[in-house]
């Protein structure tokens, strides 16, 4: 078979030429997309069901045999109804179309259904390969649409579907495109004819706008503190590494580094952390005991399941708690998780009331979100109110000193997430079972309202809950690691 340039290829060509080489011609070497890319695609999976709704007298076209699915979308246009994913090879080309609307003599209007809340310069590239596809497959295109998700929308009891999504008329943007388009797929065939994939220097587009499957081979070879670490700054990089800077502490002196910038310059030359012990004694001198390490897991959906809640809005679905009377005292710990697909932020808050006594410091990291996250909680049950604003009250940001790089660690890699924070100064390993906070919230939301496996939703609650428990026990090694730091 010849090799055919897909819908989701071409996106890839769009990234990087290596990308789609990869893709087409050594699949098998691309390392395998990580958990958040599986939950993304269940999320988005979800969003087409849906959206599938707007048209009820719709025909799905099946497709586990691609043979037969071709047949089958050819034969579906003479019934002149809506036809979901219905697919189409020309010239070389293969697309898959959420929605095909039969227009009467005008053809059909291309409808593109996105999880996202906008329109995107990607999102008219991808209509306007589906254009040129079926165009060139015989179809005649009238408009094209891209259906996404309406973030204003606030769901009452029942979801109104007709609320929740928004139709954008892209047709002008699209034909726009489609002046170039055919030159740049004549152009990525030329590339994926090749018999060696083209080389490309990495830099920040590896990221933008998706993350590259292959940034472990591309960048096994960049050294450990590189010019892309640079605090809060990519293009830095991509200037650096362009005149053939990749390590740090090969940056030229005159060359502008911000003061954050400069700390970790300094810690990549003199291979240690960097410290300003006056501030971090300040930080220590500001608790009070007993100490709380609280942290929460929430996820967010394009499809709000909950009374009063908007697409995105985060749903707090866990809490770890953590307490220790005085410096050298046994901790004591709180959990607690819902009930996967029920809305138990009432009995969330509850919970959370009765397991913090009256005094002491609440430390969090990056306090914003729980802020926020108490500030609606307080919102929707009026009643704890009160007693959410003491909380509050008492929360300590243990973030802070590291977002000053008040203690800078040169593997910290110019990030202050806790999923970096955590490994680079206490050697504690956060990548057994689930990475990070992102990929605990998608999968909470894959077994609330995607996956009704019993062992599947067993395993990812088992990790969740592992995983929420080693951010407060990271929290605490980190408080512990700044006082020992003060102190010799
Ligand atoms: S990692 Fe970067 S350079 Fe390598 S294929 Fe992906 S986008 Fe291209």
């Amino acid at each position: 078979m010849p090799k055919l340039l897909t819908k989701s290829k071409f996106l890839n060509a769009l990234q990087c030429p290596r990308w789609v080489w990869y893709a087409v011609n050594r699949p098998a070497a691309i390392p395998d997309y990580n958990k958040k890319s599986q939950y993304l695609f269940s999320q988005g999976n979800l969003v087409g069901e849906y959206a599938k709704q707007l048209f009820p007298d719709g025909i799905t076209i099946p497709c586990s045999d691609f043979k037969e699915s071709l047949q089958l979308s050819k034969q579906q246009l003479q019934q002149q109804k809506p036809l979901f994913e219905a697919g189409f090879i020309a010239d070389g080309c293969y697309s898959r179309v959420d929605v095909l609307i039969p227009v009467g003599d005008k053809g059909w209007d291309i409808a593109e259904v996105k999880s996202g809340a906008s329109v995107k310069d990607i999102h008219v590239m991808d209509v306007a390969f589906q254009r040129y596809c079926l165009s060139k497959a015989g179809l005649k295109i009238n408009r094209c649409w891209l259906i996404h998700v309406n973030n204003k929308y606030v769901r009452a009891e029942r979801l109104d579907i007709y609320s929740l999504f928004c139709r954008k008329d892209i047709t002008g943007k699209v034909l726009n495109c489609s002046r170039e388009i055919s030159g740049r797929i004549s152009n990525i065939k030329n590339t994926i004819k090749n018999e060696q994939a083209p080389v490309v220097n990495p830099g920040s587009f590896c990221t933008r706008p998706y993350d590259c499957p292959l940034i472990s081979l591309c960048w096994k070879d960049m050294p450990e503190e590189n010019v892309f670490q640079l605090f809060a700054d990519n293009r830095k990089g991509d200037e650096l590494s362009g005149n053939g800077i990749l390590k740090q502490e090969n940056i030229p002196d005159d060359f502008h580094l911000t003061r954050l910038q400069q700390i970790q310059k300094k810690a990549s030359v003199e291979k240690k952390p960097q410290l300003r012990k006056k501030a971090l004694s300040d930080f220590i001198t500001l608790l009070q005991f007993p100490v709380y390490f609280l942290d929460f897991e929430s996820y967010s959906s394009p499809v709000p399941f909950f009374k009063g809640m908007k697409p995105y809005d985060q749903y707090p679905f866990m809490y770890s708690l953590k307490k220790i009377n005085n410096w050298e005292a046994e901790e004591e710990n709180f959990i607690f998780l819902s009930a996967p697909g029920r809305d138990q932020r009432d009995l969330f808050i509850k919970r959370l009331v009765n397991d913090i006594d009256k005094q002491g410091s609440i430390i969090v990291y990056g306090k914003d979100f729980e802020l926020k996250k108490l500030d609606e909680l307080a919102g929707l049950f009026p009643a704890y109110r009160s007693s959410l604003e003491k909380i509050k009250a008492r929360f300590i940001d243990l973030q802070e000193p590291f977002r000053r790089f008040d203690y800078y660690h040169p593997d910290q890699a110019g990030n202050v997430s806790m999923k970096k924070i955590v490994p680079a100064l206490t050697g504690h390993d956060y990548r057994k079972g689930i990475a990070n906070g992102y990929e605990a919230s998608l999968g909470f939301f894959h077994i609330a309202h995607v996956s009704k496996k019993k062992d599947e939703i067993a395993t990812i609650i088992n990790r969740i809950k592992t995983y929420c428990c080693s951010d407060t026990a990271g929290m605490k090694k980190l408080l512990f690691l700044l006082k020992d730091s003060i102190t010799f």
